[in-house]
């Protein structure tokens, strides 16, 4: 019998071990899987930590319906009934700028009455559609920043791209490439030749295929329902946790990978244990893969490293609800960089999903750091509160203390795709060419978000099968 061995258990080594096992039972082929997981603890990134009534996500908060992936997963192992949408406040985002919050436009009459963008503002991304625009530059990486430039203008750049990067990435949009990133973006600019005309032709194309009796898939932006479970996040990985049983092994660190005797490959452990594989799957964040490889190819380590993480710091801050006179009436804001804050953005977790706080009080989930302000992940507890409710007073009017405060760090939280990362991904196919059977898998690759890192496994699980 063949034995696979998946390298950590965030939700791209859960879902990979959860979908491997059911693709090759459904193939009728025998294969021993096992996954190895650094912590006690399964999840990675995944955490709800329940304090005083309180439900806090240490990382993610939920995923978008616009996607099927998670939500085909939820109802393959069966908790689809579970699943739990943000309510209607989740679609009222807002921008903090200038001194006030302004709710993000969600069509072109709310846009045009919006004092977020001037009006030469307004009329530099009403140029868009026109020829003046440049084209994207033939065989440039073009970085976040310079696209939204070059299409909608400056201040588009530092009040809708650049907040929406670092609410996505924490990350910093001089840096990140467009293509890597929001690959549908640039291939929406590509195939319509711009942004305004692309959503008129899907539209147009929607309205036939609507016409037509087809099914129709939602629009190509993020869009989509935030969905998460009443237990919070975690009662995914913990799900599929259950249902993995003793193929998941906690507390075992992954310290090499190495060519093996009789299998492909022999996996060496933090406990002096040793594991032979044929095939090795590895969803850990590509530092971590980088050290277990280095011995093995020297190559592949050394562009695993160059992938850089962004840091960021989560505070949870709870309140009595008759402390606070704002409505909290939707998901929060973000702020672009130039508000001089320090904090970059805050989400109403307890709006969007009323049973995050208990009975009569609010949670409020800040974030702090990112690539832009890396030294603000370590700052001490005090300061941390200390600016937060600096922020909270001057966005949101906000002087009372909080009656709760956890505080979460993420030194290594998110990865970026910066600038060449395209480049390094196919460096990183052409040297994995000399090692079949090892597959690199997780969010440092193609896509950082819940639905990226099951899309992902789907992918990491259909090609382990094909080598059985
Ligand atoms: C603060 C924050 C908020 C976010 N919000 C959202 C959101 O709202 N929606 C969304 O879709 N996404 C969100 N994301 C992104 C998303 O959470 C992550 O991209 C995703 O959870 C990553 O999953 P993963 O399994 O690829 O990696 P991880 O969750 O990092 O898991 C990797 C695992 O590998 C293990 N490991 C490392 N080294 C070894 C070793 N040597 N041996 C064995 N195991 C090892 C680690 O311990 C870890 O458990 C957020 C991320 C952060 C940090």
């Amino acid at each position: 019998m063949k034995k696979a061995i998946i390298i950590g258990g965030g939700i791209s080594g859960l879902s990979t071990a959860w979908l491997l096992r059911s693709k090759a039972q459904g193939a009728g082929k025998e294969l021993e899987i096992s996954l190895l997981e650094k912590e006690q603890r399964l999840g990675g990134k995944i955490r709800s930590i329940k304090s005083d009534g309180y439900t806090c996500e240490w990382g993610p908060n939920g995923f978008l319906d616009s996607k099927p992936q998670t939500l085909e997963l939820c109802k393959a192992i069966g908790v689809e009934e579970n699943l739990h949408r943000s309510n209607d406040n989740a679609r009222k985002r807002f921008i903090f700028s200038g001194g006030e919050l302004h709710r993000l436009p969600e069509g072109a009459p709310s846009f045009l009455k919006s004092r977020l963008i001037s009006w030469p503002g307004k009329l530099r991304l009403a140029l868009e559609p026109t020829p003046f625009i440049a084209s994207a530059p033939a065989g440039i990486d073009e970085t976040l920043a310079d696209f939204g430039r070059r299409r909608l203008g400056k201040e588009a750049l530092d009040k809708l791209i650049a907040p929406m990067v670092s609410g996505i990435f924490a990350g910093d949009p001089e840096t990140m490439s467009l293509v890597s990133c929001f690959p549908r973006i640039a291939e929406l600019e590509r195939e319509y030749g711009g942004l305004v005309r692309a959503m008129i032709m899907l539209a147009k194309k929607k309205k036939r295929d609507q016409a037509a009796g087809k099914v129709v898939s939602s629009a190509a932006g993020p869009g989509g329902v935030l969905t998460s479970f009443r237990e919070g996040i975690q009662y995914l990985s913990d799900a599929l946790v259950a249902s993995l049983g003793d193929i998941v092994r906690p507390g075992i660190a992954v310290t090499a990978i190495e060519k093996g005797a009789s299998a492909r490959y022999r996996v060496k452990c933090s406990d002096g244990s040793e594991q032979e594989a044929d095939l090795v799957i590895v969803a850990s964040p590509a530092f971590a893969s980088a050290e277990m490889l280095a011995g093995l190819d020297t190559g592949i380590a050394g562009v695993l490293r160059q992938i850089p993480y962004s840091s960021m710091t989560v505070i949870c801050f709870g309140y009595e609800r008759d402390r606070i006179a704002h409505p909290l009436d939707g998901f929060g804001y973000l702020i672009p960089k130039k508000e001089g804050r320090s904090t970059l953005g805050t989400l109403w977790d307890s709006s969007m999903f009323e049973n995050r706080a208990p009975a009569g009080k609010v949670l409020l989930r800040s974030m702090m750091g990112g690539a832009c302000f890396p030294e603000y992940v370590k700052l001490s507890d005090d300061d941390v509160v200390t600016r937060v409710r600096q922020d909270l007073k001057a966005i949101m009017n906000i002087e009372a203390e909080p009656s709760f405060v956890r505080i979460f760090r993420h030194p290594q939280a998110i990865p970026q795709y910066t600038v060449g990362h395209g480049k390094r991904l196919a460096a990183l196919d052409d040297l994995l060419k000399a090692h079949p059977g090892l597959i690199l898998t997780g969010n440092s690759y193609r896509g950082i978000g819940l639905n990226d890192c099951v899309a992902a496994a789907q992918r990491a699980a259909d090609e382990a099968l094909g080598l059985c």
